[in-house]
């Protein structure tokens, strides 16, 4: 399938692409084009104006220690990210969770702003965004904003990443605990049926802080904050692991589909999130 026409631009500053998203209403940006050109082949998304931002990359492909975070260019790939030490060894759920996205060729060109400003309800990066904390930095027309996980992912494929708006940076803050994804993918596709990332530290044989991000399973990812308070000061069991995980859906509307019900993926979400939280303490 073809996608239908469109006028390609390639812009050279993130503002020049800024000035092509306000100058052209009907517009939209391709990043690793993984997401975007398989939509616009099936015509879901027409934009009459596509400004490819691969000139962009040497501004917005990086990974930087800034001391108490690691901040990922918006545009720096999931290969990218497997090969930082600098993430394996501060921002370890970031790479345990693109880890399991897609295949190698996925990998080699999405790109981890692409996959959050998507934000595919079965998407894998939205759940380690959540359960790291991190902080996005957009720009727009009206200048720079940083927009913290909490608020960013706002339902269906909605973010706080705006019509005209570029996201340019992800700032996760350095962990100092454990952390673990786990995922239990759909045989056809590979994305997440459910996937729960979880953070965590350690006080003595106590959970310390604790953040659970939740994909798959829900319109949106989410944070398992019933799950999380079950945890946080407790001393730490697989018993305990397993009572917290059972309230992962709580207060959520589970998704359904033929290969789902929402009995069966609301499972899912707490059979994973035990295992998540005991692999998380394990390596903390
Ligand atoms: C065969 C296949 C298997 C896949 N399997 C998985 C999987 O298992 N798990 C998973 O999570 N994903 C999976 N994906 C999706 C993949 O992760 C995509 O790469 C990702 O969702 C989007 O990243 P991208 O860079 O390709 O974005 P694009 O497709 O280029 O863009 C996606 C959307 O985000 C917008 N956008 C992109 N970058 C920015 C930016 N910096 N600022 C503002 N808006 C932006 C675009 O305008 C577009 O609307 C799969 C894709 C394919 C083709």
């Amino acid at each position: 399938m073809y996608p239908a026409k469109f006028t390609y631009h390639a812009p050279w500053s993130v503002e020049e692409a800024l000035g092509l998203m306000a100058e052209h209403e009907d517009s939209k940006l391709i990043a690793g084009g993984h997401s975007l050109l398989p939509t616009m082949k099936m015509r879901l998304a027409t934009p009459a104006h596509l400004i490819d931002m691969k000139n962009l990359r040497s501004l917005l492909s990086y990974v930087h220690d800034k001391g108490d975070h690691i901040a990922i260019g918006a545009l720096t790939t999931y290969q990218q990210i497997l090969d930082s030490s600098l993430i394996q060894q501060n921002a370890a759920i970031i790479a345990q969770t693109v880890a399991e996205v897609g295949d190698i060729q996925v990998r080699n060109m999405g790109t981890l702003g692409g996959s959050i400003a998507h934000a595919d309800p079965a998407g894998d990066p939205p759940a380690a965004i959540l359960a790291s904390d991190a902080t996005m930095v957009i720009q727009g027309s009206g200048g720079e904003r940083t927009v913290a996980a909490g608020d960013f992912f706002q339902g269906f494929f909605e973010t706080a990443v705006g019509a005209g708006d570029i996201l340019k940076e992800i700032r996760v803050p350095k962990q100092s605990g454990g952390s673990s994804y786990q995922k239990f993918k759909h045989p056809a596709s590979g994305y997440a049926v459910a996937g729960v990332a979880v953070c965590l530290t350690k006080d003595g044989s106590n959970i310390g802080s604790v953040r659970v991000g939740v994909t798959g399973v829900s319109d949106g990812a989410y944070r398992a904050s019933a799950v999380e308070d079950a945890l946080s000061g407790q001393a730490f069991s697989e018993a305990l692991a397993a009572s917290a995980a059972a309230h992962a859906v709580e207060g959520i509307d589970a998704l359904e589909d033929p290969f789902a019900d929402a009995a069966y993926r609301g499972q899912l979400a707490k059979t994973l999130a035990k295992r998540a939280i005991i692999a998380a303490w394990n390596n903390a």
